[in-house]
């Protein structure tokens, strides 16, 4: 059992990747940290993601080995017969500021999350605690739970993913909502014969097929997976296999090739995406809350558990040095962590949105002007450098504790 120092205690809700990387920042920190999770042992969602280079600079300070965690891989966007729309650039600066090259990097959930994990030390996370509510009062907060225990801290954090009960006590239910769309995400081992070098993101008139290298336990492997509109969550689909075969078959060489490589019983995770509407405010009280707690990521711009890894470490950086009994030193730190992640995050949260749109919700003539000027003129990359790397490009410079040199 860690010690439990008032001013000092931080009780965080949910053990996924926001809560993990402001569990470790704070420790850091020499504050005191409780994470309470629902379920017995923590898990990573199944399958692949891909982490971009300001995400694993913060895990390697966190103490994360990141050297043989992901593929390097350069990132294309191309239509479905294979013509590039879109190269995306990484800054030079940012390179060589933070020591990691290139942008993005394919992994293995469980890798990331697991080697973020590894570095907690024991007795701080309490499994099979789940939250149904918090009581503030003027100099503490408690948080109580299902099986009728509560644990009293100075800060709560909220990190209990998008149905979190913290913010919506906090703030209210904002209502979530499916968004029309579904991913199915799947990974296979290296079968040789592809470039392991690029990684491309494709679309056909309403369906995105993209695949990146990635590795899973230090073996090389592909991540790939399929974006398509949806009914609901209760759609059938008897053969998933079969079905996702059939919407990839005029996608250019590999895509089509994956399929058959993967085991669909454990290598293949559907997802129906749902979404709520943006916030403006995390935090209230002794109360914060981060990662899809506040903003759930349509997995277009690839960037939620990025987006909580980040938002964990600004938190806990928001708040170093501060005495948490006084109210007023945490509204202070909220304040700053506002400040820096709210407008950001939520520009990339709707610049995914809007991309998962146009992509797939685009009627017939318009989806055909949308082709044609993607694949004509350079304005796809001139949307993704602006408002998807530039402010990155700019955050990533900001954080100068974070940079080798
Ligand atoms: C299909 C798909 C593909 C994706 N691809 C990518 C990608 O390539 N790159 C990327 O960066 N992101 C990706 N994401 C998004 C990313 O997975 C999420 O944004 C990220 O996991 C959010 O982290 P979090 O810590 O906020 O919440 P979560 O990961 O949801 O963790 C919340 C934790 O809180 C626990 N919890 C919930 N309620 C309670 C309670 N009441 N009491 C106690 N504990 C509770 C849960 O069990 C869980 O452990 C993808 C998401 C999906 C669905």
């Amino acid at each position: 059992m860690q010690e439990w120092r008032k001013g000092k205690r931080v009780a965080i809700v949910g053990a996924g990747p926001g809560g993990v990387s402001a569990a470790l920042e704070l420790i850091a920190q020499g504050f005191d940290v409780r994470i309470f999770e629902k379920t017995p042992e923590p898990r990573p969602l199944g399958g692949a993601v891909l982490l971009s280079t300001p995400v694993l600079a913060i895990m390697r300070k966190h103490g994360v080995d990141i050297e043989t965690l992901g593929s390097r891989t350069r990132t294309l966007f191309c239509n479905h017969k294979g013509k590039i729309r879109a190269d995306l650039p990484w800054n030079a600066s940012v390179e060589a500021a933070l020591g990691i090259p290139g942008w993005h990097y394919g992994m293995l959930r469980s890798n990331a999350f697991g080697r973020m994990m590894e570095r907690l030390p024991k007795g701080v996370i309490f499994g099979a605690k789940q939250a149904t509510g918090y009581s503030e009062a003027r100099d503490d907060i408690t948080v109580h739970f299902a099986d009728g225990t509560s644990e009293t801290a100075d800060l709560l954090i909220g990190a209990d993913g998008i149905n979190s009960p913290i913010a919506q006590q906090a703030f209210g239910d904002p209502g979530t909502f499916h968004i029309g769309l579904r991913v199915t995400l799947a990974w296979c081992e290296d079968f040789g014969g592809i470039d392991r070098t690029v990684g491309k993101i494709c679309h056909s008139r309403d369906v995105q097929a993209s695949y990146f290298p990635m590795l899973h336990d230090g073996k090389p492997g592909w991540e790939w997976w399929v974006v398509e509109r949806s009914t609901g969550e209760d759609e059938v689909i008897p053969d998933l296999k079969a079905h996702l075969k059939a919407h990839v078959a005029t996608f250019a060489d590999p895509i089509p090739r994956f399929a058959d490589h993967t085991d669909f019983e454990t290598q293949a995770f559907r997802w129906e995406i749902r979404n709520k509407p943006l916030m403006t405010t995390w935090c209230k009280g002794r109360v914060a809350c981060v990662g899809d707690a506040v903003h759930p990521v349509s997995p277009y711009a690839a960037y939620g558990m990025g987006m909580a890894i980040e938002d964990g470490y600004f938190l806990a950086r928001a708040l170093s040095g501060q005495d948490l009994s006084q109210l007023s030193q945490i509204r202070s730190a909220c304040k700053t962590y506002e400040a820096e992640r709210v407008a950001y995050v939520n520009h990339h949260v709707g610049f995914a949105r809007t991309l998962g749109d146009r992509f797939h919700k685009a009627p017939a003539p318009l989806a055909w002007l949308r082709d044609m000027v993607f694949d004509h003129t350079p304005l796809l990359q001139r949307l993704l450098s602006k408002d998807y790397l530039q402010d990155s490009e700019t955050m990533s410079l900001h954080l100068k504790e974070l940079h080798v040199t």
